[in-house]
């Protein structure tokens, strides 16, 4: 057996209020043998998804709770060891949910082989992972963009949102973008070429959706919930599609989260409102895959990751995406 250390963040409570370095522990063991159906793991690099925030609390969500005392869930990307699974050798690359540690166990159904030489991990865990085929599914299955219309997308600088907003401008849709701050407004426009931005921060978010979408919001990308939903519900047009990808701003209180005061205009204007997770879509990853390889390559989208260094900056990059200190995709890189 590998004689590699282990080192392993694990939760240690359910959080009542805020999420703090208290709610973790780093630990550190010897690596044990795979089980039937099992493989040990050298993680190369690891994804920090909002989602995580989810994963440790016990309220009901699309997957159980992370038990306090186990190894926190996340999606990463690494090199099998040792294999107990018929699926996998030694040397294969994988991602998939492998947990936040720098070596380990990990479930072979959780697990998916992938190809270096196509792309490096960073980008495996960023556009041509979960986050990429949730904009990619989330935008064109659930929101079914037609060319000329208008999408919103909220943080629309972050992983899904940049997505988002590259693939609906290549249906050829009107894209507006909100994001908060000045760089990301700047990247958004200047980089990704949105046809505007909204700072939600500093701006009169209302006004300033009007002034961008006149006409009103065909399709919303949701990521965030909250007052920024409120609002934009009060702009869709007549049979609009509102999409729910995320609502980040009202995960900080899982069991207390907030709906949308202006649901009754999904009435008004016979609009649709739709939840969905990527889970419902693991089926067709591959089409996801080919198509946003094709795209990049074409050079008419691009994925923008923000990479930290180590696995004891865990705590650091959990805070920083409810921050929106990211830019980008987060990822912690373990060679470094
Ligand atoms: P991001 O890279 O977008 O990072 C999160 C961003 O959210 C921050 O940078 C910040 O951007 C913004 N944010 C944080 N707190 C608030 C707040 N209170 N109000 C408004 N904005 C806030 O993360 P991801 O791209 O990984 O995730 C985006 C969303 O997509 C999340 O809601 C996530 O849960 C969801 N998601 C859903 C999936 C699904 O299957 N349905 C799968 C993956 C992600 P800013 O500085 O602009 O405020």
């Amino acid at each position: 057996m590998s004689a590699l250390p282990v080192t392993q963040v694990r939760l240690r409570a359910y959080p009542t209020g805020p999420v703090g370095p208290e709610t973790w522990q780093i630990t550190h063991d010897a690596p044990t043998a795979p089980g039937p159906n099992q493989v040990l793991l050298q993680m190369h690099m690891l994804s920090i998804d909002p989602g995580m925030r989810g994963w440790i609390s016990p309220k009901r969500s699309y997957m159980p709770p992370v038990k306090p005392g186990e190894v926190m869930r996340g999606f990463g990307v690494g090199t099998v060891l040792e294999s107990q699974a018929k699926a996998f050798a030694p040397g294969d690359v994988v991602t998939g949910l492998t947990g936040i540690q720098t070596t380990g166990v990990v479930d072979a159904m959780f697990l998916r082989k992938i190809d270096l030489a196509v792309a490096p991990a960073s980008s495996h865990l960023s556009g041509l992972g979960m986050t990429g085929f949730t904009a990619y599914f989330g935008l064109l299955d659930i929101g079914k963009p037609k060319a000329g219309q208008t999408v919103v997308v909220s943080a629309a600088a972050g992983a899904v949102g940049s997505m988002a907003c590259q693939i609906a401008k290549i249906q050829g849709c009107r894209v507006v973008g909100i994001a908060g701050g000045a760089d990301k407004c700047a990247y958004l426009h200047d980089v990704l070429g949105l046809d505007a931005v909204i700072d939600y921060k500093t701006d009169d978010l209302g006004a300033a959706l009007k002034a961008a979408a006149p006409g009103g919001v065909d399709l919303y990308f949701d990521n965030v919930g909250g007052a920024v939903l409120d609002t934009v519900l009060m702009q869709i047009k007549h049979h609009a599609r509102v999409v729910l990808c995320g609502g980040i701003s009202q995960y900080g209180s899982m069991q207390h989260a907030r709906g949308p005061a202006n649901y009754l205009q999904l009435i008004a204007q016979s609009a649709t409102m739709q939840g969905f997770t990527m889970m419902d879509f693991m089926h067709r990853v591959p089409e996801a895959q080919a198509q946003i390889l094709a795209w990049q390559q074409a050079g008419q989208l691009q994925f923008r990751q923000h990479v930290l260094h180590g696995i004891e900056c865990f705590p650091q990059a959990f805070d920083m995406i409810f921050s929106g200190a990211n830019q980008g995709k987060l990822l912690i890189d373990l060679q470094a």
